[in-house]
């Protein structure tokens, strides 16, 4: 008996805690109440009747429920359910809360009104004007109206930061009824399902979003996409950064996300994991910088194989979640981040900037470039037997030189330290030079008809042609050295049919694509029968 009426005291007392606003003092918010509208002792279904209205007056509210308002006419002090009273709202009051569980949001368009997702108690909204039934607040060039019933005029502060604008535009998908925080973590409302929610940044696991034109939040994993990335576009290093970021936060269950080390300058070179595969797999792009476009067939992989992972759904003949269960893709999309930015951006997009000018013959063109940012060409910097590798350029260059020693390079060393770290079957590097397949470093027996036999496949998938052993000695390439080191194939794989000594134009992309699309699909169908 003790403890049944210490439940009770405790459900009463928490009720009053969560479901009770005080409204203050010195501010007069007025409700009015019809004739015949009862008036109670307590905010709840039971209770007993305090009085019955026997005119039309305005009462003072005192504190806030979602269906009661305690109220006072200066004599009597009681429970109104505030669906049978009347909110008032002068002209002059400028902002307002909401009182009910939530109230939903609209947009005009095309002269109806849009129901765009709700919005919660516990939080302040600025008002810029108001119907009939609505409040109107300015978003941008754009009316939001929210219905007055269920609102009431607040004393609290309108503490509400501008919205960022994107850096890289983006829309996701809500996945379900979304919630949408404010960046200190309040609730502020929800978006519908199947919304288009359009991203605006990134703060760990949420996405930044404008919410009714204010800064706010929503966790990335209740996002997907159906198209995230397109390939026929020049990707930076922050948008390479970007996509990668995005697909990992919205899919942590499937994908893991590795800074596997710094450029010289400090730019983050990342790699993803997509699939839950025991067995892995090594994708990598971008090691020479005017080679950027590798960087695209990487994310367009990346976007396209999570996507159907995700949705558990057969693509190109393929079941993505099947495949990347048994081997899972590592990909790194930039391995020369610098070099990249060099060649986008020009010196000025770099620290080394006036360096690179010197090396590159005092020019600023540096569509040509190949290196990372202080002239070592990274794909001649690994080793395999690469002392007795002999290139032309004897000191720092656009492409070719291979650097003081081998490993020299931090660009080297993170993607040898991460191949170093596991324990991949295979390792396609992507290039872009002339359509063909490289896959020969002196294999012997079964590993020569292994690997020469991958090749013919890729060949096969691609179009591109297998190079002949040319049987030289000494190379300072990443998939030969992989080759060396793990007695496992790596084929470096050119995408582009020759186009002189600058970048990929981007007009060559949907062709590039098709030739490719199938290739991580392959290659990890390939490895789980090793
Ligand atoms: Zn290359």
């Amino acid at each position: 008996m003790c403890r049944k009426i210490w439940y009770s005291a405790l459900i009463v007392c928490f009720c009053k805690i969560l479901f009770i606003s005080p409204v203050k003092a010195e501010e007069q918010f007025v409700v009015e109440i019809e004739k015949g509208i009862s008036i109670f002792v307590s905010p709840d279904s039971t209770s007993t009747i305090l009085t019955v209205t026997s005119q039309k007056s305005n009462w003072t509210i005192l504190h806030t429920s979602p269906n009661y308002f305690e109220v006072s006419n200066g004599e009597i002090q009681g429970y109104v359910k505030t669906k049978e009273s009347h909110v008032l709202f002068p002209e002059t009051v400028k902002k307002f809360e909401v009182y009910a569980a939530s109230v939903p949001y609209y947009i005009l368009k095309n002269g109806k009104l849009l129901e765009k997702g709700n919005i919660f108690p516990g939080v302040a909204w600025k008002r810029d004007g108001q119907t009939d039934e609505y409040h109107i607040i300015h978003v941008g060039n754009q009316l939001v109206y929210v219905p007055i019933e269920g609102t009431m005029p607040t004393s609290l502060e309108v503490n509400a930061s501008a919205p960022r604008k994107a850096v890289i535009p983006t829309t996701l998908l809500a996945e379900n009824h979304l919630p949408v925080f404010s960046p200190e973590g309040e609730r502020l409302g929800t978006y519908p399902r199947s919304y288009p929610v359009a991203i605006n940044g990134i703060d760990g696991e949420y996405a930044i979003v404008n919410f009714i034109g204010r800064e706010a939040k929503v966790p990335f994993n209740l996002l997907y996409s159906k198209d995230l990335f397109q390939g026929a576009q020049t990707v930076s290093h922050s948008e390479m950064s970007f996509y990668t970021q995005v697909i990992h936060a919205m899919y942590p269950e499937f994908t893991e996300l590795k800074q596997i080390g710094l450029s010289l300058e400090g730019r983050a070179i990342y790699a993803l994991k997509i699939g839950k595969g025991k067995k892995e797999v090594l994708f990598d792009a971008a090691l020479h910088a005017r080679e950027h476009m590798t960087t695209n067939v990487l994310l367009e992989m990346m976007d396209s194989y999570s996507i159907h992972y995700r949705n558990n759904a057969s693509w190109a003949g393929y079941k993505p979640r099947e495949v990347l269960d048994k081997v899972a893709i590592w990909f790194v999309p930039m391995m020369n981040p610098d070099g990249v930015t060099l060649v986008q951006g020009g010196m000025k997009a770099v620290k080394n900037g006036e360096l690179a000018r010197k090396i590159n013959g005092g020019s600023t063109n540096f569509a040509r470039w190949k290196s990372n940012v202080r002239g070592v060409d990274l794909n001649n910097n690994f080793d395999s037997e690469w002392s007795a590798l002999n290139v032309s350029a004897k000191k720092p260059a656009y492409h070719l030189y291979k650097g003081p020693k081998a490993f020299s390079e931090p660009e080297s060393q993170a993607l040898r330290d991460f191949i170093n770290s596991r324990d991949f079957l295979s390792n396609m590097s992507y290039h872009t030079s002339g359509q063909v397949i490289y896959w020969f470093n002196w294999q012997k027996g079964s590993d020569l008809n292994r690997d020469v036999g991958l090749a013919g496949k890729v060949s096969r998938l691609t179009g591109y042609r297998v190079l002949d052993p040319m049987y030289l000695i000494g190379s300072g390439s990443s998939a030969d050295w992989f080759i060396q080191e793990k007695k496992r194939p790596a084929l470096t794989i050119e995408i582009s049919p020759f186009v002189g000594d600058r970048p990929v134009p981007t007009s060559y992309w949907p062709a590039i694509w098709k030739q490719n699309h199938k290739v991580g699909m392959f290659i990890a169908t390939e490895a789980a029968s090793r």
